[in-house]
């Protein structure tokens, strides 16, 4: 499982692969891969989110 970002509205889905379209503005969206694979937020079987790599991600749009 992992955690997609949304960079358009900021919607996070646990999906294995990111959504065509996002269930919460109903775009296609680009999707970001903001799973924690680190033991700082909790490790790859947390589902939990890296925050950095989540803020990071409105920081570098491509
Ligand atoms: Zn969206």
């Amino acid at each position: 499982m992992a955690v997609w970002k949304c960079n358009k509205c900021g919607n996070t889905v646990d999906l294995q692969t990111p959504p065509n379209t996002c269930p919460s503005c109903k775009e296609k969206c680009e999707f970001v891969d903001v799973s924690c694979y680190i033991p700082e937020c909790g490790g790859a079987e947390s589902g939990n989110v890296n925050e950095q790599v989540f803020q990071e991600s409105y920081k570098t749009p491509k």
